[in-house]
C-alpha cells in the first residue's frame, strides 16, 4: 500500500498543497497520496496516534495548530525550536519529529533578491501571527542589521520579539502608524498580515508614501498573486516578491524531509501558478 500524507489545520478545504505533492509524488515515481484533513483542536492527539502506529506517514500543519501541536510530538528540531512553531511532522524509528520549514522556505524564496551582506539592512515586518515568527527568526538568523515587528496590536509585535530575539537593541516593536510615519529607514519590508488576501483584495496594511527608493517588498499572500500592497510597492519603484516563492520552499522542503528526494520546484511552482491563473 501506497504512503500516506497530509496537510491537517482548520479550515484546510482551500489549500493547494494536495495538488501540489500529489504531483510531485507522481514526478518523482513515489506511491504517496496526499489529502487536507480538518482537525479541530481537540483532535490533535489522535491524529499524531495515528502517524505514531502508520496510518499515515507524516503530516504538514496549518492554522491554527502549529504551535499547540509541539506538545504532542517527541523531538523538536532546533530551527522549529527558535521559531516557536512546528509545519512538518516526520515519523523517525517509530518517534514523532517536528519541523519548520516556514523560515528556510521564506529566506529561499527572497535570497535571489538580497544582497549578499545583511549586516547594513534594515526590516520591517508587518505582522506579528505564526507566519511572521518564522520570517523574523530567519531574518534575524541572518544577521540583518534591525528587524522592527508592527502589527495591529502592538502587545503581539513585543511577545514576538521577546520569543525569538536574543539581542534586545537590535529589534523593536511599533503600531502600524509608526512604521508608516518611519518607512524611508527601511530596505526590507514584508507583509505577514492577511490583509489583501482574496477576496479583500483592494486592502493594504500600511500606505507606502514614504517607501524608500530601491526598497525590497515583499507579501506572503500568493492569492491574488500581485496584492494592492505590492501593486504599489512597483508603481514606487521597489522590487516586489510574492508569496508563491514561501509556500513553494516550504513545501519542497516537508517533502524531502517525508522521502529524502528532492522535488522539481520548478514543476510545483507551475501548479500553483496555474491553479491560481497566473
Ligand atoms: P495569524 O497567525 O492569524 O496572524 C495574522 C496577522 O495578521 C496578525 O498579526 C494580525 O494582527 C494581522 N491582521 C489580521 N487582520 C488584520 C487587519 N484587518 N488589520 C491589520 N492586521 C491584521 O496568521 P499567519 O499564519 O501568520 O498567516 C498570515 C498570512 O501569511 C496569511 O495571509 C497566510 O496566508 C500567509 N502565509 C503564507 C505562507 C506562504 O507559504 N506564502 C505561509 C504562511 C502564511 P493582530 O495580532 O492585531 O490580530
Amino acid at each position: 500500500m501506497g504512503k500516506r500524507f497530509g496537510l491537517i489545520g482548520h479550515p484546510v478545504a482551500h489549500s493547494m498543497s494536495p495538488q501540489m505533492h500529489n504531483d510531485a509524488f507522481r514526478a518523482c515515481e513515489i506511491d504517496a497520496d496526499y489529502e487536507a484533513i480538518d482537525v479541530e483542536a481537540g483532535d490533535l492527539e489522535e491524529v499524531m496516534e495515528k502517524i505514531r502506529i502508520g496510518v499515515l506517514d507524516g503530516v504538514n500543519v496549518t492554522i491554527p495548530h502549529k504551535v499547540a501541536i509541539m506538545s504532542f510530538i517527541d523531538e523538536i528540531d532546533r530551527e522549529a525550536e527558535r521559531i516557536g512553531a512546528v509545519n512538518t511532522i516526520v515519523r523517525n524509528n517509530g518517534k514523532l519529529v517536528g519541523y519548520n520549514t516556514d523560515g528556510a522556505g521564506y529566506m529561499q524564496s527572497i535570497e535571489p533578491y538580497l544582497p549578499s551582506n545583511l549586516h547594513d539592512i534594515n526590516v520591517l515586518v508587518i505582522g506579528a501571527g505564526g507566519a511572521a515568527r518564522a520570517v523574523c527568526a530567519s531574518f534575524l538568523g541572518a544577521g540583518v542589521s534591525s528587524l522592527v515587528v508592527a502589527n495591529r496590536t502592538k502587545e503581539k509585535a513585543d511577545t514576538l520579539l521577546n520569543l525569538i530575539s536574543t539581542k534586545q537593541d537590535q529589534t523593536n516593536a511599533m503600531t502600524l502608524s509608526e512604521a508608516e510615519k518611519g518607512l524611508e529607514r527601511f530596505d526590507i519590508i514584508v507583509n505577514t498580515t492577511s490583509v489583501g488576501m482574496s477576496p479583500y483584495t483592494e486592502q493594504k496594511p500600511i500606505s507606502l508614501t514614504k517607501l524608500k527608493d530601491k526598497a525590497i517588498v515583499s507579501d506572503l499572500i500568493y492569492n491574488p498573486l500581485e496584492t494592492a500592497f505590492l501593486k504599489e510597492a512597483a508603481e514606487r519603484g521597489a522590487i516586489t516578491v510574492n508569496g508563491v516563492g514561501m509556500f513553494v520552499n516550504q513545501g519542497a522542503l516537508s517533502f524531502e524531509y517525508w522521502t529524502g528526494i528532492k522535488p522539481d520546484r520548478k514543476r510545483m511552482t507551475n501548479i500553483v501558478l496555474k491553479t491560481l491563473g497566473g
